[in-house]
């Protein structure tokens, strides 16, 4: 690009001439990519081109027509499109006897399904609608196009449907004359009442935005374009992008392509189809189609549509060819495809392939078999599986027993699978509010609409009562991972009243509800949960060999563990969860906060004593207390671990979170432990900070109470010392938080090493550990060489590395949070995901610093970013050994890593 003064090209075309391919996403988006590599290949496409996300930065920057501005050239590149189309079919855009009709689509980089809006049939207007009436031999057709064509340019370009009404006009429109026609579907209109609808339409326009319905096709054109290019800034792409952590500035292509029909008659339908099951993974053509219907009719929900495989009777020919395409599909892209088809008097079109979104589960099955089918390397197969969906197969189902004694209500399709219960909410609003109290929720509606998207993601599941297994409902909550039964058509949800009413029984906004998402199952209640059947081979409660979903887990596992290049460890505390996360995979414990150690009941009160102790003398004899269960505790750690990492912090939150917050609790931990209530309070009082996270805590304790540290590298140490003699192999990293001064760091380092060396002296024997340091304040990374002097290992707390970095309490952001992350300030939460621009930096500097003092410095991440498959990809990327996250999030650790070791490159 640089030095050329080439102009940039904007405008691609696909069909009889083809400009991309598949390798164009960034150019033509997605859709607009694989449109181009489908025409290359000769499967049948309707012809058209793609306006690049190029254009789309022009679109968004304000000013120009309809709020943004068009760059030079682009509308002479369009006009010399339309012109080769027209040639191509045949007919003129704007013609009153050969109309041309086109559509006008969006498409990302990255396919955000049902985020941005379409617009089907353009071109129409009062004087072509009656050439297309001609031209198909069929008025009712031709009126059926324009009446659809109205109200989605209506809605979508001309903001006719007010963004705060509940019904949209145009269906109401519809709805009150398919009453005075006496038919209950709008099939079944015949071509008078849609000429009557036509012109209620056309009214409905005027009446709402002052003006006639645009007459002009040029400028229907540019309108669409204009309103597709500025919907990559609406409030459900924005939250879409959000999720996904997509890149605001990757903007969205236009697509604009010559019309096929399946609303012509009876030989004529449109339809969606996976070529694998997306929510089980099975290999099998999955989807459905609606006979004599255009496109949003499938996703809308608003019919139900048929099953697949129905068409190998109503359109056998069609249905053959689908069936060919679709292995040529998954072959050509290496990918299970989810497609839009057109049948156009019984000719099959092609609309769109695009890999298709898939539920966990079926995102690790397709992977596999693809690898086993041939079709697929392993490493390629390992990339096509997102690190989250492994979490899939370790989610919990409905308890057998409980399945068995329960009454399912009602029944709909089964189209994400997994086992939800919850409170059943009627809106998004609801969803969410509900959801942020705490509650496990149900999103019940009649169908959803990309403006549910707030809701779905706040809800455990969503149930609906109209559509098929592509629709809205069904698509999303597969990607999300939700539980989803959908159009469940004997449940009947009145949102008005607040209730769900189904098998004779009424429920009401709040009360209990399950869905069996494998089986479609609705059941009244909260129905029992039980281990996934991967988690119970892991546990060794159940056999391998039964376990189909287990094998599948395992294969990918071992071929993820063969190619990772940094450890997977466990954040724990407690030998029993040091036991599951070695059932998960983790290599080594990362982090085992020994505070959690003195919360438990019998432990609590002496820790409380040691801290309102009047002075050393009475801190020594309540810490002597402590030790003996501080030592059971870690040496029933070590037995567990056996000859793997065992990485112990000290001391770290201060000291007041241990202390009865309550009056009537202080006065009874007076009364328990015999000290005067006075004491308790001026001592509570003494230890009140404005800002304890950065107050007392961390090392600043153990420098200010050495016996603290005294007594925990006893504990340590003498565990350490009767786990040997048992004959476990003991590998004891021990680590100091919250440094920022090496001096820190070394005053605490002579406390271990001296009682280290008392311990093993006493026991006259030898054992070798390391001691190293936390990485939490920002001053300890930028002076890391100093503090390599001394420490053996780094360990990025990045909880504290973030919220000091930002300035920013890990606590108290809520205020402000979906804020900034509407304003996309935040591409994602910096508490989640590694702020890679700020706390990033400090890293790579910190690990540069470390190793500058210390070759081969050992570096490892303990912060909840250890588990966030981005953060790991940058954690491998700057040269980590390892990464510890809770116990849960360890097979998606193994799996990033692996990841990031087949598509991540090295920073310098
Ligand atoms: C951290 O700060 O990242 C860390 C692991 O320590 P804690 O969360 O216990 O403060
Ligand atoms: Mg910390």
């Amino acid at each position: 690009m640089g030095g050329s003064n080439k102009k940039p090209q904007y405008v691609f075309a696909f069909g009889a001439r083809t400009e991309g391919d598949a390798g164009m996403r960034d150019v033509l988006g997605g859709k607009g990519a694989n449109l181009a590599e489908m025409a290359r290949i000769g499967l049948p496409v309707p012809p058209g081109f793609t306006l690049s996300t190029a254009v789309c930065a022009h679109y968004q920057d304000g000013g120009g027509t309809n709020g943004g501005s068009r760059p030079a050239g682009l509308e002479d590149a369009v006009r010399e499109q339309l012109r080769a189309l027209e040639t191509q079919r045949d007919q003129r855009f704007g013609d009153a006897e050969r109309p041309l009709l086109l559509s006008v689509r969006s498409g990302a980089r990255d396919s955000m399904p049902g985020m941005m809006d379409t617009i089907l049939n353009l071109g129409l207007n009062d004087r072509t609608v009656a050439g297309l009436a001609r031209l198909s031999g069929d008025a009712r057709f031709a009126y059926d196009c324009y009446r659809r064509f109205i109200q989605m340019y209506g809605d979508v370009v001309l903001g006719v449907t007010d963004d705060g009404e509940d019904a949209d006009p145009f269906e109401t429109c519809l709805a009150t004359l398919r009453a005075e026609a006496g038919v209950r579907q709008s099939a079944d209109l015949a071509v008078e009442h849609l000429r009557e609808l036509v012109e209620r339409y056309l009214a409905l326009v005027r009446q709402r935005t002052g003006q006639p319905f645009p007459q002009q096709v040029d400028e229907q054109l540019w309108g669409a374009i204009g309103a597709v290019f500025r919907s990559w800034n609406n409030e459900r792409a924005i939250l879409y992008r959000q999720r996904y952590r997509i890149s605001r500035t990757a903007g969205t292509a236009v697509t604009v392509q010559t019309m096929v029909f399946g609303n012509r008659g009876a030989d004529s339908a449109t339809g969606v189809a996976f070529t694998r099951d997306p929510a089980t993974g099975e290999k099998t053509l999955y989807g459905e189609y609606l006979l004599n219907a255009q496109g949003e009719d499938v996703v809308a929900g608003a019919r139900t549509p048929n099953p697949i495989a129905q068409m190998a009777t109503a359109l056998p020919s069609a249905y053959g060819e689908l069936q060919a395409l679709r292995e040529r599909l998954e072959q050509h892209f290496g990918d299970m495809q989810d497609i839009e088809f057109t049948v156009e008097n019984g000719k099959l079109y092609l609309l769109q392939t695009r890999n298709g979104k898939r539920t966990g589960l079926a995102a690790v099955r397709i992977a596999v078999d693809m690898h086993r089918e041939g079709l697929l390397t392993r490493e390629a197969a390992l990339t096509k599986i997102p690190a989250e969906s492994i979490g899939a197969l370790l989610a919990p189902t409905f308890d057998r027993a409980a399945l068995a004694t329960a009454v399912a209500m009602g029944r709909g399709l089964p189209a994400g699978p997994g086992a939800a219960s919850g409170r059943i909410v009627f809106t998004s609003e609801a969803a969410d509010a509900q959801s942020k109290r705490g509650h496990d929720v149900i999103l019940c509606r009649t169908e959803t609409s990309p403006d549910d998207l707030r809701g779905m993601l706040a809800a455990r599941g969503i149930l609906t009562t109209r559509g098929g297994v592509s629709s809205h409902a069904a698509l999303v909550a597969r990607q999300l991972g939700k539980v989803c039964v959908c159009g469940a058509s004997d449940v009947v949800v009145d949102t008005a009243a607040g209730t769900l009413r189904a098998g004779g029984r009424i429920l009401r906004e709040g009360d209990p509800i399950s869905l069996d998402g494998f089986t479609g199952a609705i059941y009244a209640g909260a129905l029992a949960l039980t281990p996934s059947q991967v988690r119970q081979v892991l546990d060794g409660r159940a056999a391998a060999a039964d376990s189909p979903w287990h094998d599948l887990f395992e294969t990918v596992m071992a071929w993820a563990d063969d190619i990772r290049r940094i450890a997977v460890r466990a954040n724990v505390d407690a030998p029993d969860a040091a036991r599951d996360a070695l059932a998960l995979g983790a290599e080594g414990i990362g982090l085992c906060r020994t505070e959690h150690m003195f919360f438990e009941e019998n432990r609590i009160d002496t820790m409380r004593r040691m801290i309102l102790a009047a002075d050393e003398a009475e801190r020594r004899a309540a810490l002597a207390q402590l030790l003996p269960f501080q030592r059971d505790d870690f040496q029933r750690l070590f037995e567990v671990m056996d000859d793997r990492p065992v990485t112990i912090r000290l001391l770290d939150p201060p000291l007041h979170e241990f202390l009865p917050t309550e009056a009537a609790g202080r006065q009874a931990l007076a009364t328990r432990l015999g000290i005067p209530q006075r004491r308790v309070a001026e001592r509570i009082e003494s230890l009140a900070e404005m800002n304890p996270m950065l107050g007392c805590r961390g090392c600043r304790l153990g420098i200010l109470y050495p016996e603290i540290t005294e007594m925990q590298s006893q504990a340590i140490f003498q565990a350490a010392v009767a786990a040997m003699r048992s004959g476990v192999r003991v590998r004891l990293e021990i680590m100091v938080p919250l440094v920022g001064f090496v001096e820190e760091l070394a005053d605490q380092a002579a406390v271990v090493r001296r009682i280290a060396a008392e311990v093993m002296s006493e026991h006259d024997i030898e054992l070798d550990y390391q001691l190293g340091t936390m990485i939490e304040v920002p001053r300890a990374a930028l002076t890391a060489d100093e503090i390599a002097d001394v420490a053996e290992f780094f360990s990025f707390g990045t909880n504290d590395l973030t919220q000091m970095t930002l300035g920013l309490s890990r606590d108290d952001m809520s205020a402000f949070f979906d804020r900034y992350l509407h304003k996309e300030i935040f591409a994602a939460n910096p508490f989640s995901s590694i702020d890679e621009g700020g706390v990033g930096t400090l890293i790579v500097e910190a690990v540069r610093r470390g190793r500058s003092t210390r070759e081969g410095l050992k570096v490892g991440i303990c912060g909840e970013h250890g588990g966030d498959p981005a953060s790991i990809a940058f954690c491998a990327a700057t040269g980590f050994d390892y990464v510890s996250c809770s116990p849960l999030r360890v097979p998606v650790a193994r799996l990033a890593a692996a990841q990031a070791a087949l598509t991540g490159s090295k920073l310098e």
